[in-house]
């Protein structure tokens, strides 16, 4: 196809875009497996996700086996030594707020919620470090309630896509929200986030090869 030429899905409107879309990914990514390494435990999940600010879901997961090791429950975590878990997760960067903010966190989760990761939206961004992002992953992958993770990948790439306006976490979520179906909202970011690290990686993306290349409102402005 020419490049000034759009492709069918780029001209339909965007609910009949973003469903080629979420299909192709499916092909791709069947199993649309979350890229942080939980193992089931929401209180892994939490901490990691704070964890991710700014760093690779890649050194999340090697940085989260030692920490794990030493603080296998919220209870250990809510009583460690800040300079343990510091040293411990320095890799990740921003390690002292991190620290402080896992170690609080879990303080919380202990002394407000018996020891267990709340499973209401206004309880999970009273916790500290927990903002719309974190807080919808653990809704949406452990309490199985529909919603978008508008996290950098996500954000980026639908937007390249010209399936959101703006480039912008809260319109992410919500045009996001409102364009794919509610059953599928936790998949589709998966996937998103899969298709990242795959082929359209900050700031080298692999364009030429690209499976949604002909879908790509960025890739036609080249
Ligand atoms: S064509 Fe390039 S910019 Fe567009 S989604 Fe694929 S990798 Fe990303």
């Amino acid at each position: 196809m020419p490049k000034t030429e759009k492709c069918p899905a780029i001209k339909g409107k965007k609910s009949e875009r973003v469903k080629i879309i979420s299909e192709l990914l499916k092909k791709l990514y069947p199993d649309a497996l979350c890229a942080l390494e939980y193992q089931g435990d929401p209180y892994r999940l939490i901490v990691m996700a704070r964890l991710s600010a700014q760093c690779t879901d890649k050194r999340v997961n090697e940085v989260s086996k030692p920490l794990f090791e030493r603080y296998p429950t919220v209870y250990h975590l809510a009583k460690a030594e800040q300079r343990e878990v510091e040293d411990i997760i320095r890799p990740c960067g921003l390690f002292r707020t991190k620290a402080e903010s896992i170690i609080e966190m879990s303080r919380q989760i202990t002394e407000l919620h018996n020891g267990q990761v709340p499973d209401t939206y206004d309880q999970l961004i009273r916790l500290s470090g927990v903002g719309m992002k974190i807080a919808n992953l653990m809704l949406g992958d452990v309490f199985g309630q529909p919603r978008i993770v508008p996290d950098t990948h996500c954000i980026r790439i639908t937007h390249k896509l010209g399936l959101i306006s703006r480039a912008d976490p809260v319109v992410c979520e919500r045009e996001l929200s409102r364009l794919v179906p509610s059953e599928e909202q936790s998949d589709f970011c998966h996937r998103i986030v899969l298709f990242g690290r795959e082929w359209c990686k900050a700031p080298n993306p692999k364009c030429d090869l690209c499976p949604l290349q002909s879908r790509c409102e960025a890739k036609e402005k080249k």
